[in-house]
């Protein structure tokens, strides 16, 4: 039988990579939280000095969730040789085997990336892998693959895009100012890396370098309404904030720094870097996490709180993560320590989870993330547990997930009452440590139903009905 030597006859290398579109949403969640227990001061309408309960949040002005795209163009590199290799890889990815297009390039012997076009051309495999592992299992994922790409091609504009957005996405301090200006080189028309850029420079505080770089996003913006609504909000508020704090003046201690009118007593300042230096040691202890830099705090005067952060009046302070600054109203020599000492520790506690967390952490409930605070600070006012008598049906904690803004005022004390009681029984129960899992996961964009069946091993409706139960209490079963 005559057989006949075929030759596997390999076709020119297809190098035109598919164009990968995805689109990667990412929340800057807003805090515009009051502290739990407005002192009575504030608000002095018979309904409050009648209870010490809370008061709604303020109205969210600004929600900034941005959709981006990503577009790789078709890129054509002449790959003369190792076509065979590549191009298996190149399959698999168009297979969306992710596992295994990795491990072959993985394996690709050191020995052809000396070729500078074989080199460009592993970085687009690599990117490409990128982008497939974000769809599938999110940023933490694609941020390596990102980084090799990058590594490979230092010179690949959409390769670089891509690993800042997965350095935003996970709040990576490797996203620095050196970094964003190359990418800026890179690809000059982008409007993200400005707005990135200007996220760094307002958490620095240079608020007129930031506007500058937000005045060069919004000009690229066109096609993005996500990305243009939240440049047209950062844009009215960094503006705002520099004119209100253009003579301020500024102290630091080591991990904060205190932004306030230079009339200010220096009493207050320094009480407020002292209480929130002990609050970063004892409450970072409690929740095992410290901040990678200095938190700001600015200290306005009670008549200006209002009109210099866009909060109700009867607010007691708020974290607000778009500058990533705490803002309180002070009454200089005349502000009461112990009201000072709860609203900064409550405050803190939003900064921490706000870091902790990320830029998606607008995954966190609600409930959860006003429950840490209250814990966490050790706010006295609240008796655990102390949901009204005669009313043993609680609101489901489903309902108290999104923002509470919408709350009719009579259910917002309930609200606070209950993510405070819900977030104790969470943290007896189950110990901080795996609260930290939970939170881990909910970093990853998971929800809060499958991270406490993954890590506490026990279903949302289940932590629901057992907490309950603890308080004599019962869950209406959700009405589908
Ligand atoms: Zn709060």
């Amino acid at each position: 039988m005559y057989r006949r030597n075929i030759k596997h006859i390999l076709g020119p290398l297809a190098v035109l990579i598919a164009i990968f579109i995805f689109y990667q949403s990412w929340l800057k969640p807003q805090y515009f939280h009051e502290t739990p227990a407005p002192p009575p001061q504030v608000i002095s309408d018979e309904k409050s000095s009648a209870s010490t309960g809370p008061v709604a949040p303020p109205p969210q002005p600004v929600v900034p969730e941005i959709k981006r795209s990503r577009t790789i163009d078709p890129v054509s590199i002449p790959v003369p040789r190792h076509s065979e290799l590549l191009g298996a890889i190149h399959e698999e990815l168009e297979k969306h085997n992710i596992a295994l297009a990795e491990a072959k390039l993985q394996e690709l012997p050191a020995s052809i990336l000396s070729e500078s076009a074989t080199k460009r051309h592993v970085a687009i495999l690599w990117n490409n892998l990128g982008i497939l592992q974000e769809n599938n299992g999110g940023t933490e994922i694609s941020v390596k693959a990102f980084k090799k790409a990058v590594a490979l091609d230092p010179q690949n504009p959409v390769a670089h895009l891509n690993l800042a957005h997965a350095y935003w996405g996970l709040r990576d301090p490797a996203l620095t100012e050196e970094f964003l200006r190359k990418v800026l080189t890179l690809s000059p028309d982008e409007p993200f890396p400005h707005v990135a850029l200007a996220d760094l420079l307002q958490e620095k505080d240079h608020l007129s370098e930031a506007g500058k770089h937000l005045a060069q996003a919004k000009e690229r913006l066109k096609k993005d309404p996500g990305l243009q609504s939240y440049v047209k909000a950062v844009t009215a508020k960094v503006h705002r904030t520099e004119k209100v704090e253009e003579k301020f003046s500024t102290h630091n201690s080591v991990h904060f720094t205190v932004k306030y009118d230079g009339s200010e007593d220096p009493e207050t300042w320094t009480a407020v870097l002292d209480i929130l230096e002990e609050a970063y040691r004892e409450i970072g202890q409690k929740f095992n996490f410290f901040p990678s830099k200095p938190i700001m705090v600015v200290l306005h005067t009670k008549n200006q709180f209002q009109g210099a952060t866009g909060s109700p009046i009867w607010a007691d302070g708020l974290f607000d993560p778009v500058l990533g600054r705490i803002q309180i109203p002070t009454q200089g020599a005349a502000t009461d320590r112990a009201w000072l000492t709860r609203v900064l520790r409550h405050e803190f506690v939003h900064a921490l989870i706000h870091e902790e967390l990320g830029a998606t952490g607008g995954a966190i409930p609600t409930w959860l993330n006003e429950g840490l605070a209250m814990q966490l600070a050790s706010d006295s006012w609240q008796d655990v547990g102390n949901i009204p008598a005669g009313d043993n049906s609680l609101v489901p904690l489903a309902a108290l997930e999104g923002s509470w803004e919408n709350l009719p005022a009579e259910k917002v004390g309930v609200a606070y009452m209950e993510a405070n009681a819900a977030t104790h029984y969470l943290i007896e129960r189950f110990g901080m440590h795996k609260v930290q899992e939970v939170l881990v996961h909910l970093k990853a964009r998971q929800t809060i139903a499958a991270a406490m069946q993954d890590r506490l091993l026990l279903s949302y409706e289940n932590f629901q009905h057992q907490w309950a139960e603890s308080l004599g209490a019962t869950v209406p079963s959700p009405k589908s």
